[in-house]
């Protein structure tokens, strides 16, 4: 089943929703289309580009924003389980946890501390600062807003839905 992301009218995310759902609430004008895919949704009357992000109109019901606990899982979830140096994406159980300023340097367990890195490039940067090591980050690591780590899963299978999951 194809799920949809909904987002508010301040762009942030709300819910997934079915497919089914999203067409209707278009259909009732009650949001309208962000993102679609390359393929149609067909009723007997009308043929709509099937959507993947939908947008609101006017208030919608407040979500209750859920903080997504911080874990190397989810860390790996928001950073699609690719290195964030070399772009690498790797299972789960291959990847690293980098601190981008390292512990020894005070560098703390946070959303914008910690990168997925591949063991090469997390040996290569070892105690350093990217910029020491010449590293650069693919982009700056954010706090996943308002969803939960289910909804970081399914943007893997859902690219067009990450640049509205998390700040940057
Ligand atoms: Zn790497």
């Amino acid at each position: 089943m194809m799920s949809v992301l909904l987002l508010n009218t301040t762009y942030e995310p709300m819910y997934v929703v079915s497919l089914r759902r999203a067409v209707t609430l278009v259909l009732q004008n009650k949001a309208h289309l962000v993102e679609c895919l390359e393929r149609s949704v067909r009723s007997p009357s009308l043929t709509l580009p099937e959507p993947s992000v939908i947008r609101l109109h006017g208030r919608a019901p407040v979500a209750r924003q859920r903080a997504l606990p911080l874990s190397r899982t989810a860390i790996l979830a928001r950073d699609a389980y690719t290195c964030q140096y070399c772009g690498l994406a790797l299972p789960a159980g291959r990847l690293t946890i980098d601190h981008v300023l390292p512990q020894s340097r005070g560098g703390g367990w946070s959303w914008t501390n910690l990168v997925a890195a591949c063991p090469a490039c997390n040996a290569i940067k070892a105690d350093r600062t990217p910029q020491e090591a010449g590293m650069a980050l693919l982009r700056p690591p954010g706090k996943p807003i308002g969803v939960q780590a289910a909804l970081l899963h399914d943007a893997q299978r859902n690219p067009a839905w990450r640049p509205y999951l998390w700040t940057n």
